[in-house]
């Protein structure tokens, strides 16, 4: 193979052409080639096997953090309203009230309930339990 040829060569393989055999024919590369295809779905499958479940366990935390807030913040209006009144109120009393929740009751992200335990007066999730008790 003489220089110029060679560099000829050079040249097509750089702008995507495939040399096929010794009479140098060469053809236009479409799209990928099967172990390409192959690769790519791997390396896909490798990141999405490990990102997804990261990314549950993201999320999970998430609306298990918002909820314990929410129950801080309702568990501060009830108290609030127990030294006004000397009574612990109905937990719908204070969901309902428009002046300490503007924007309407705090909920569960996750979509869990909330109750009132009758005993400690503090509100609990059906999800995420009480602020005090650990997830089960
Ligand atoms: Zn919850």
């Amino acid at each position: 193979m003489n220089h110029a040829l060679l560099q000829n060569v050079m040249q097509l393989n750089i702008e995507g052409y495939r040399i096929r055999g010794k009479d140098m024919m060469f053809a236009q590369k479409n799209g990928f080639s099967s172990t390409e295809a192959m690769l790519i779905l791997t390396i896909i499958g490798v990141i999405s096997s490990t990102a997804i479940p990261e990314f549950i366990e993201i999320v999970s935390s998430a609306e298990d953090n918002v909820c314990k807030m929410n129950m801080a913040s309702i568990n501060t209006q009830i108290e609030i309203y127990r030294i006004l009144n000397d009574r612990y109120p109905e937990l719908e009393l204070i969901l309902n009230n428009k002046n300490l929740f503007p924007d309407g009751a705090p909920k569960c992200p996750a979509g869990g309930s909330f109750e009132l335990d009758q005993y400690t007066h503090r509100v609990r999730c059906s999800i995420h339990g009480a602020l005090n008790e650990e997830k089960n």
